[in-house]
């Protein structure tokens, strides 16, 4: 059952650290001082649950403001099998092995199983300052009709707390079945999304086929496309070349997004620049998803290895993709830890990519880009009418934030989540 969660009565104004970057004008702000990371001391007058108005304050050395933040996007999430690493683990961690424990799993679930994995996926995301995600929905076979099915229900119930998009992730060359056609019928009716998986053996004849029944589909149903493209350190952006080359055979005419795309990251200089400017050109966004790559792939039993694929996210970005980045996983047999954090992501991300909160480009990644890509209503930047919905860490600086997850309070619409 459903279980409503309680916030606190409207508070007039709040204060905080409010990122730089992420505001785009306002009364004495632009000209404010910030803190060396970029940080401005603002306070934000609230009405109606919006944004009413807010301005720079002189922070004094008593007060102790804390980092305050948009709630956060997660653009790439697998709700319906979170939590089964316990049920079926994959002790030796590589994408074969996670792709057979997957299966397995898969031919035991039940609804009561998957719903009860996303309320618990839910519930830690809500707490930890997430507003939105992007999950990838198994979709084939009976349980994949009733797990879409369980899980639309979720996505009502939850929509006043967090707005929930679904990709239907199936083999690719089940959108060429009859089971297919009727899958896309559902996907469309809830705005839903394709999805499918490229990956090693490349079959270069079959997969341009397939690729061209999903564009027609998605076009024909105004579906956009999420795919699982590339999460392999084997033939570098092979898949991401069929992509393109397909696009040039057939125009899509909705929003295509690649997840993964990790096998790029091994590609030479010259062609990641060529093919970073042909994703730009076809506006195709990006979720670079480091943390699970860096655990899953080139994995070697009895030595060490040094390269490890994922997105190479700043070349994408200086190419003027929109990239975001991703927590994938969440214990289950793909990646043993992860627990819906976006701070435990940011912090975990900032070693593996060199990318940090305190540049514009190393938080966009955050909150921004993956707002811009899912095409929500509000992009995450503080403005006057944007949603009053903030996460206050009891952190007043990003090097503390990152240090531990810090503990936070939760706004949603000018009220705190008790
Ligand atoms: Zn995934």
């Amino acid at each position: 059952m459903f279980m409503q969660k309680k916030t606190s009565p409207d508070i007039p104004y709040l204060e905080g650290l409010f990122p730089r970057s992420l505001i785009t004008c306002g009364k004495n702000v632009l000209s404010a001082i910030t803190t060396p990371e970029g940080l401005c001391p603002l306070r934000i007058y609230l009405e109606g649950g919006l944004v009413r108005s807010f301005e720079a304050i002189k922070e004094s050395s008593e007060s102790q403001l804390g980092l305050l933040l948009p709630r956060f996007v997660e653009p790439h999430a697998h709700i319906d099998k979170a939590f089964t690493w316990k049920i079926s683990p994959n002790f030796l961690g590589t994408y074969e092995g996670a792709l057979k424990a997957n299966f397995e799993e898969h031919k035991k679930r039940t609804i009561p199983k998957v719903r009860s994995r996303a309320i618990r996926s839910l519930d830690l995301a809500l707490k930890n300052g997430f507003r939105s995600i992007r999950s990838h929905i198994d979709s084939f076979g009976l349980i994949g009709d009733y797990s879409w099915e369980a899980l639309l229900e979720l996505k009502h119930e939850w929509k006043s707390l967090i707005e929930l998009q679904f990709v239907a992730l199936v083999p690719l060359e089940y959108w060429g079945t009859n089971n297919g056609k009727n899958l896309v019928r559902k996907v469309a009716n809830e705005n839903g999304f394709l999805g499918g998986v490229i990956a090693p053996p490349y079959e270069k004849k079959k997969l341009r086929g397939q690729l061209l029944n999903l564009f027609s589909l998605a076009n024909d149903f105004g579906c956009g496309i999420d795919l699982h493209i590339d999460e392999t350190n084997q033939s570098p952006a092979s898949g991401l070349r069929e992509l393109i080359n397909s696009l040039g055979q057939m125009k899509v005419e909705v929003p295509i997004t690649c997840s993964h795309l990790s096998s790029m990251g091994l590609a030479s200089k010259r062609c990641i620049r060529f093919f970073a400017d042909k994703l730009a050109d076809n506006e195709i966004n990006v979720i670079a998803l480091p943390r699970t790559n860096f655990w899953l792939l080139s994995k070697q039993e009895k030595s060490t290895s040094f390269q490890r694929p994922f997105a190479p996210i700043k070349e994408l970005q200086n190419a003027g993709v929109t990239v975001a980045i991703g927590g994938d996983n969440v214990q289950d047999p793909w990646y043993p830890g992860g627990d819906f954090d976006p701070l435990s992501l940011m912090a975990t991300s900032i070693p593996m990519t060199h990318l940090a909160p305190w540049t514009r480009s190393g938080l966009s990644v955050f909150t921004t880009a993956p707002a811009r890509l899912m095409d929500l209503q509000w992009d995450g930047t503080l403005q006057v009418g944007s949603p009053a919905d903030f996460v206050l860490l009891e952190a007043n600086n990003w090097a503390t934030a990152m240090s531990s997850s810090p503990a936070r309070k939760v706004m949603i619409k000018g009220a705190w989540l008790e």
